[in-house]
């Protein structure tokens, strides 16, 4: 980035050494990062490419504010990059976790938010954790609808050592732009069967990421590609370890996601991009490639807001017509209750509780605010827009770390203000329902917890205090008790009464 500026400053000094009076023209070099980057190919025969990168995404097609949608950002990246979905020096990449999170997007199993990827032109999406989370048969189908690859070079099946192609998953894609071969590597995170139902995911394993590169490298090499790029599903902290261990290799680009953080900075001879969650932000790099080598011979790059983009009014239709799809769905029952659960009753607070535990087995304990289940669950169908009305708020889960201890300090705590599944009082001691056992005081256990607990929300600062890194999982805190009763099948003959009793009671396996 520093050279146009080098050879502006020597061009201004060649011009007093000699004495001259005329005014020097403006530099026609590079532009700074914040201006549009040039695409056209440069002189020297070098091709430039442009990477669009987010990861993420939790299916926010919307925006979780105004103008911060899908919509608003094509038209960003066409006002400012002059991006077009065809011109195939511009890679539109995702680092994974493209569904789940509102309505709009899981309801639908992610179908909705492929569809904008594809009228966005996206040319890949790495592996992530949540693409497992509606089961394997399901992940295949919406994989299918996409016209871009999802990439795990990493992922394998127990039993054959493959990556499962059979599922739509493939370890590399290679992409022509004409006048370059680009590979594109993906990985996902060696974590995988930690953050999404781990049934999903026990036929496979995850290998690790520099063995993974050393291998497919020479093969997309050997396949064709002049240039190589990976895609994954990896924090930061690990994307540059990543890099720095294989710098031998020649890889261009690194793209991560998962952390919910940003990540704009050249390491080596690559540059490494997290262009962070929920489409509120993106990562860009123009990349000056040398063919021949592979090389990067220069590099733009940042991380912007998505915001001040005119609506695409393609990505907007699409999206409007999922919108009313969710709205149209609102009304269908989903489930029958004979008998009306009072808000703040225990049998309501353990519908919500033991229901996240049902739908994100990973975790010991679930904690919720009682403020926020505010309306009783009514006599009669349940659809769900029930559901939203006793949950109005629009909260996530998070998965978070305490010891014995702590749970114990936070329950005795804020017994009047939250409520626990997963857990119950015997005497003086909080047993796991789980084993039986009394909670240990030094063992950590994984905590489901709502966002807005999580953020110091009310007065629950320590859990924030307790563990700093909590995983937020995108996933919507209705979407298990949605799923749970959906699953029961109820009738009005049969209603979910009985069920509902018996949540949590039973030692779970
Ligand atoms: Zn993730």
């Amino acid at each position: 980035m520093k050279k146009p500026l080098l050879v502006f400053l020597a061009f201004l000094l060649a011009i007093l050494a000699a004495g001259c009076d005329i005014v020097p023209p403006l530099p026609t070099a590079s532009p700074p990062a914040t201006s549009l980057p040039p695409i056209t190919p440069t002189p020297h025969d070098t091709i430039s490419l442009t990477i669009l990168y987010t990861d993420d995404e939790h299916g926010w097609m919307e925006g979780q504010e105004d103008g911060m949608g899908a919509a608003n950002l094509m038209g960003l990246w066409r006002q400012k990059f002059g991006y077009h979905p065809d011109d195939p020096h511009y890679l539109v990449l995702s680092g994974g976790d493209n569904w789940t999170g509102p309505a709009i997007s899981t309801w639908f199993n992610g179908e909705s938010m492929v569809e904008v990827m594809n009228a966005m032109g996206y040319d890949a999406s790495a592996i992530g954790n949540h693409e497992f989370d509606f089961g394997l048969e399901t992940m295949k189908s919406t994989i299918a609808t996409a016209k871009f690859p999802y990439l795990a070079a990493n992922m394998r099946r127990k039993n054959d050592g493959q990556v499962p192609t059979d599922l739509g998953i493939l370890p590399y894609t290679i992409l022509d732009t004409g006048d370059l071969k680009v590979g594109i590597i993906g990985l996902a995170n060696l974590i995988t069967p930690k953050v999404t139902n781990p049934a999903n995911v026990e036929e496979f394993e995850f290998m690790p990421y520099v063995e993974t590169l050393q291998e497919a490298v020479p093969q997309v090499r050997e396949k064709g590609a002049d240039v190589v790029l990976v895609i994954s599903h990896l924090c930061n902290q690990e994307l540059r370890h990543t890099a720095a261990k294989t710098k031998d290799l020649g890889i261009v680009l690194f793209g991560g996601g998962h952390c919910h953080e940003t990540l704009a900075e050249q390491a080596g001879d690559a540059v490494l991009l997290t262009g962070g969650p929920y489409l509120r932000t993106y990562a860009w790099a123009n990349l000056t490639i040398d063919p021949d080598s592979g090389k990067l011979v220069d590099a733009q790059y940042d991380v912007e807001t998505n915001q001040g983009g005119p609506a695409d009014p393609t990505i907007a239709a699409i999206v409007k017509r999922w919108r009313e799809e969710t709205d149209a769905t609102l009304g269908d029952p989903i489930g029958y209750l004979s008998e009306t659960l009072p808000e703040g009753s225990e049998p309501l607070l353990k519908l919500v509780t033991e229901t996240w535990l049902l739908g994100y087995p990973n975790a010991d304990v679930a904690i919720t605010n009682r403020g926020g289940v505010r309306d009783d669950l009514r006599a009669g169908p349940i659809t769900i827009g029930d559901i939203i009305s006793v949950m109005p708020f629009n909260n996530v889960l998070i998965d978070m770390k305490m010891t014995g201890a702590q749970i114990e300090a936070f329950m005795n705590d804020q017994r009047e203000k939250v409520f626990a599944g997963g857990i119950h009082q015997e005497g003086d001691q909080w047993v796991l329902n789980r084993t039986g056992a009394p909670l240990q005081e030094d063992q950590v256990y994984r905590v489901l917890v709502n966002d807005y607990m999580y953020a110091g929300g009310g007065s629950y600062q320590k859990l924030a205090e307790y563990d700093p890194n909590g995983y937020d999982t995108g996933i919507d805190w209705r979407q298990p008790v949605i799923d749970w009763i959906i699953a029961q099948n109820s009738t009005p003959e049969q209603p979910l009464d009985e069920a509902i009793r018996a949540l949590g009671k039973q030692k779970q396996d």
